[in-house]
């Protein structure tokens, strides 16, 4: 049985968070099919990466280590995959729904004529009949996700081609280490078989990342806001709620449209996946595009004029009322008797 394979980003020697979160849900759907879970790093001094990759329950390791692997570029690292599925041929390929895997998957994928289903909210294992040719096919790879503008959820499968190919955002499966003392093995590619000169046309000269200040996926309170707060000024109250609750301001896309806030705090399918303790939806409608990035949260509080809003139902309390007058006396009680 063909195995399934993740493939590892790594930025700055250390593994992606998205890389580790497929994994974990490799390692699943690796036990579901019965066969082995495998991954690929892409690197430079990639000697510690195994024990960040392995505790999630890979079996094989293939590290492709070289100076001119990192940081990342297209064409050596597509030439190493695609060579690599080519001899391992893996039944399911799984990359982060990153910059870098949204570059590289569409390469692997049309370079082995496989198909890519983007941007996954679900992966599960299933069966399919199809009637045309009378065939049952077993084990295929469910591909969910949100389609046609988020109106319906799609379960695309991919009988005929191998592997079959998925991406997935950061933060929309949950990480977890198998055993930390898992034992799987370390193969050590012999780069100059799986790339040409060719491959290395391009130069990276100079570098700047700049990273976010923000972390509103690993904050434990989320405080959101959407277009019924009314005003870049409104957001204020929901950034002086936050503060006292010690969490972070996220948005709805309509906020950020309207330029009440940040594009970096979008909550929902085009933006973050956050799963906090707490998340208090205020003036968002709860459309199925921002659900998407906020329904795992363990409780919600919705508060909203309206008290038909779609997000009242994923709710496990509602406010019905103006957020001007409900979000500062949330502040003052809160304060009040936190003293
Ligand atoms: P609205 O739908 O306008 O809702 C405003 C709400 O505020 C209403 O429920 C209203 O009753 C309430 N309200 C008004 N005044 C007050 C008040 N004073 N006090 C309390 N409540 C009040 N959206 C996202 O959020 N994230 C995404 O990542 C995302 N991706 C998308 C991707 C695609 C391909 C598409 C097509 C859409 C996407 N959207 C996304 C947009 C999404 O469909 C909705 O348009 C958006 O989520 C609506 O934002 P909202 O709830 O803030 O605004």
């Amino acid at each position: 049985m063909n195995n399934v394979f993740v493939y590892c980003e790594i930025e700055d020697g250390q593994v992606a968070d998205v890389s580790q979160e497929l994994l974990t849900k490799g390692r699943s759907l690796a036990n579901e099919l019965k066969c082995n879970l495998e991954a690929i790093a892409i690197g430079h001094k990639l000697e510690n990466v195994g024990s960040e990759i392995i505790p999630y329950g890979v079996d094989t390791l293939y590290l492709a280590d070289d100076k001119r692997l990192s940081p990342y570029q297209t064409l050596p690292h597509t030439a190493i995959v695609v060579k690599l599925f080519q001899e391992q041929k893996p039944q399911i390929a799984l990359m982060g729904a990153s910059s870098i895997g949204r570059d590289l998957g569409p390469r692997v994928s049309s370079a082995l004529h496989s198909g890519l289903t983007a941007d996954c909210t679900s992966l599960v294992i299933g069966e399919h009949f199809d009637k045309k040719a009378n065939k049952n096919y077993e084990n295929l790879l469910y591909q969910i996700r949100p389609a046609f503008g988020g109106n319906i959820i799609a379960t695309i499968i991919n009988p005929d081609c191998r592997p079959q190919m998925a991406t997935v955002r950061e933060g929309v499966m949950k990480k977890s280490i198998l055993d930390p003392k898992y034992k799987g093995k370390i193969v050590n590619l012999e780069v100059p078989k799986y790339v040409s000169d060719t491959d290395f046309v391009v130069e990276v000269v100079e570098r700047h990342m700049e990273k976010s200040k923000l972390n509103i996926k690993g904050s434990p309170i989320v405080v959101a806001g959407g277009y019924g707060v009314g005003s870049k000024e409104n957001f204020r109250l929901l950034h002086e709620l936050a503060e006292v609750l010690g969490g972070e301001v996220g948005a709805s896309r309509a906020a950020v449209d309207a330029g009440y806030v940040e594009h970096e705090r979008q909550i929902g399918q085009t933006g973050l996946t956050v799963r906090p303790k707490l998340y208090i939806a205020c003036g968002i409608s709860g459309q199925i595009q921002h659900r998407a990035g906020m329904d795992q949260s363990a409780q919600i509080i919705a508060i909203n004029t309206d008290p038909e809003a779609p997000i009242n139902a994923i709710a496990d309390y509602v406010i019905t009322g103006d957020i001007a007058e409900i979000v500062p006396k949330m502040i003052k009680y809160y304060k009040k008797n936190t003293k």
